[in-house]
């Protein structure tokens, strides 16, 4: 048995905001770590200095603690194998891609853009199986495999540009197995000569990723699909350094609701759905994207979600907290095929979250809308109104809408419904409800639902035609919860009150 610690790292470059798939490789790393009592590593790879943006490493940051997603080492936590930055760790990487020159793995190449865009070109007019720089074409190139020891040196120490590129063996077939997709086949001819030095001193990500890898001993490697191209190369890799190489596990992408290609960083809000879990100013065009946070989204539907994503339990259950997704978590459940994202299914989930939490709780967050309407409510009336309008809504910003009859009172009345609903012994009807109602003496729901029931019995009055008439007084127009719940609420005195005002401007309507 294998009683290695299992390790696993998420390792996105700060070159913007994480979307949707990024937070679900990390939450699926997180999953995974947790389920087999692992360690689950933060590593930022930011070798690329060009792609840097500001504010991108804070971010990723903010999201995965918005997660709930924790990890045991990283940057700003330490750990280790620190540091955990890759531009930290520079010195490191020369070492290793020296190794390989050292083994005849690799090798130097001094061929400036414009040679190495003349090869591009001749290889394409050629129609050449491959067009890349590779085990066909570096022959004919400016690099160690071509030049003397003595032209090598001298350039080198002259000062010329150069890279370091893998030298990629020559027709070979490369076979390995990835826990989602089974086993890879790919001849190593197909493959290009991958750059794994860069003229500016800092290696490529693939360079960079393996030797972090390796010396973070991490077990199992669980990224987005869009690396499996790349999977050949870090292993033939793993194996000129002679290092064992981690399993790996490639997942599904994330597709757009229609199916139609991949839900991308730039399909931004144009879908009608934030792709980004927070929002995301972008400092270069001052751009804002929408995120899940600010959208009105709990933290842990949002999670539920993104497990959802590629993943499923294998029952009937669709609810999970952070906790039960740990203990079900396994990557075999993970299926090959691209998910969906489903907008509509994400707000369902919101939904059944939201109903969780008590009254209290949303009450407070509603209390926050409320103030800045300007309405000042109690705490306890807050909550009275969220308990009963709460399934109504998918989030905290949808209850003014549900519940805004509770706060104000109807500023005008819904014309069509008067129109339909209002007869010539409405007034007279309401009037005799009114006054039953002023002797009511405990105004609860059930009460008054008792009540209202014997005074149409004894009058002979169809439920539903004095029903919508005080639901227009009332409320305005006929939407909301039931309506001996709102009266309860309202109480008794501003329910008379809304009728008599109601009484009186709907016969102005008639005018
Ligand atoms: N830095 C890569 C990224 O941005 C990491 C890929 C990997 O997990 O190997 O996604």
């Amino acid at each position: 048995m294998n009683t290695k610690e299992i390790r696993v790292r998420f390792a996105p470059s700060p070159t913007g905001p994480l979307h949707i798939g990024g937070v679900r490789t990390a939450l699926y790393n997180y999953l995974f770590a947790r389920n087999h009592g692992g360690k689950f590593i933060l590593r930022i790879e930011d070798t690329d200095q060009n792609r840097f943006v500001p504010g991108a490493e804070d971010y990723i940051l903010e999201s995965l603690e918005w997660c709930g997603i924790e990890f045991d080492e990283g940057i700003h936590k330490g750990g280790p194998y620190a540091p955990y930055r890759q531009s930290e760790r520079k010195e490191i990487y020369r070492e290793y891609a020296e190794k390989l020159i050292e083994t005849g793995d690799a090798y130097y190449a001094f061929d400036t853009p414009e040679e190495l865009d003349a090869l591009r070109k001749k290889l394409e007019r050629e129609k050449a199986v491959n067009t890349s720089y590779s085990s066909l074409s570096r022959k004919e190139m400016k690099n160690s495999l071509t030049l003397t020891e003595e032209e090598v040196q001298s350039k080198i120490e002259s000062g010329d540009d150069y890279v370091i590129r893998f030298k990629m063996p020559e027709n070979e077939e490369t076979r390995f197995q990835d826990i989602i997709r089974g086993e890879v086949i790919v001849n190593s001819s197909t493959l290009d000569d991958k750059v794994l030095f860069k003229s500016d001193g800092m290696p490529t990500y693939h360079l960079a990723n393996i030797v972090d890898d390796h010396l973070m001993e991490i077990t199992y490697v669980i990224r987005g699909e869009e690396w499996l191209p790349s999977l050949p190369l870090h292993v033939l890799l793993y194996k000129a350094f002679g290092w064992k190489s981690p399993q790996f596990a490639h997942m599904p992408l994330t597709l757009k609701p229609d199916g139609k290609g991949k839900l991308s960083k730039r399909d931004g809000d144009r879908l009608g759905f934030p792709v980004f879990p927070l929002e995301w100013k972008n400092p270069q065009t001052g751009e804002v994207s929408s995120g899940y946070r600010e959208s009105g989204y709990i933290p842990e539907a949002f999670i539920n979600i993104l497990a959802f994503l590629g993943w499923n339990p294998g029952t009937e259950q669709e609810i999970f907290s952070m906790k039960e997704l740990i203990e079900a978590f396994s990557l075999e459940r993970v299926g090959k095929a691209g998910s969906r994202f489903n907008p509509e299914k994400a707000k369902w989930y919101n939904h059944q979250y939201l109903i969780q939490k008590s009254d209290k709780e949303l009450a407070k967050l509603y209390q926050l809308v409320l103030k800045e309407k300007g309405i000042d409510a109690s705490d306890d009336y807050v909550a009275k109104v969220v308990g009963i309008i709460k399934e109504r809504a998918n989030f905290v910003k949808d209850f003014w809408d549900q519940s805004d009859f509770f706060f104000e009172s109807p500023k005008e009345y819904d014309r069509k419904m008067v129109k339909k609903r209002w007869k010539e012994n409405t007034p007279e009807i309401l009037n005799s409800v009114c006054k039953e109602l002023e002797i009511i003496t405990e105004f609860t729901s059930e009460n008054l639902e008792v009540k209202i029931k014997e005074f149409l019995e004894k009058n002979e009055l169809g439920m539903g035609q004095v029903m919508t008439a005080l639901r227009l007084t009332i409320v305005g127009s006929g939407r909301g919860p039931g309506m001996f719940d709102i009266m309860e609420l309202l109480g008794k005195e501003e329910v008379i009150s809304r009728i008599e005002v109601g009484l009186q401007k709907i016969r102005n309507l008639f005018r």
